[in-house]
């Protein structure tokens, strides 16, 4: 049996960038006193989380859910999705530290919504108004902007007085924002396009159908619930038998049995020590050629 494992799997940048904050944060908080939490979950995966659990980092969804004492001793990470600009100044009104993990991608678009709308610009953001980055970019420009998710929305929107900006969330689909874009340079004469889609979603969607090709199985590992690691389970789908796994428990090895060659992916929130397990664990099993990244 062999294994290939996409060239495109696992942590993106931002996502590697933020573990590292967070790592470096907790590596810094020696003092009992001192509490450690993340906006939202760090990343869309239970083990990360529950690891971090561990080391004494609490999840939190709004500043106020915080329970350690307010002052210096309470410490903030910004995940990598970003956050609106009242939380950055809801954590300065009570003194706390703020860690910022924002991806510098997702930073780039907060700011170019901030400078646009400060000089009149109106702002539309293609994306799912409730995705966390989306808010956040939207606080960034007063929650003025529009959101919008389809071409049908994009249609409707009603005309504006002002030239308008338009920015995409980093993981929206690269085909529906093409045809967004040519409706929106129909219906605003004066309007200025940032393709802000990250590069990262396409390149582990492309790598992953090709591996998908030239295997008999492919093994999907990621969160249940996160929606990149869905995406390449389904493009898996299309092409050739697959299953999605969180971790190696997930794994049924006589699935493998009969399959000559086995692909692995994982999505951009699961960690190369979950993909290396459900290696070892093929590995263990028998005769297995490692074929390293594909
Ligand atoms: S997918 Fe792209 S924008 Fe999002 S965190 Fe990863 S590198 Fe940053």
């Amino acid at each position: 049996m062999k294994i290939m494992v996409s060239k495109h799997a696992g942590y993106c940048y931002g996502v590697k960038r933020a573990i590292r904050i967070l790592d470096e944060v907790v590596a810094s908080t020696a003092n009992q006193d001192e509490k450690i939490y993340t906006l939202g979950p760090i990343i869309h995966n239970e083990q990360v989380t529950t690891l971090y659990k561990s080391k004494g980092v609490t999840i939190i969804n709004a500043i106020e859910d915080m329970t350690g004492q307010n002052g210096l001793s309470n410490k903030i990470v910004i995940r990598s999705h970003g956050a609106p600009k009242s939380v950055y100044d809801q954590i300065q009104d009570i003194n706390a530290e703020i860690f910022d993990a924002t991806c510098p991608y997702v930073k780039k678009i907060q700011n170019t919504v901030s400078t646009h709308a400060s000089i009149g610009y109106n702002i539309i953001i293609v994306g799912d108004g409730n995705h966390p980055e989306v808010v956040g970019i939207n606080g960034w420009c007063d929650n003025q902007a529009i959101v919008v998710k389809s071409v049908d929305a994009a249609q409707k929107i009603k005309p504006m007085i002002g030239p308008v900006c338009v920015v995409a969330q980093t993981t929206f689909n690269i085909n529906v924002w093409n045809e967004i874009v040519v409706v929106l340079k129909e219906k605003f004469e004066n309007c200025v396009i940032h393709n802000t889609i990250c590069l990262a979603t396409n390149q582990r969607q492309t790598a992953c159908r090709e591996l998908a090709s030239q295997v008999d199985l492919m093994i999907v590992i990621g969160g249940k619930h996160s929606s990149n690691t869905l995406k390449l389970a389904s493009i898996c789908k299309e092409i050739v038998n697959t299953i999605h796994i969180e971790t190696k428990d997930d794994l049924d090895l006589s699935i493998l049995s009969g399959n000559e060659v086995i692909g692995i992916t994982a999505g951009a929130s699961t960690p190369d020590w979950i993909i290396d397990s459900v290696i070892l664990k093929i590995e263990n099993e028998g005769e297995v050629f490692f074929d390293g990244k594909s």
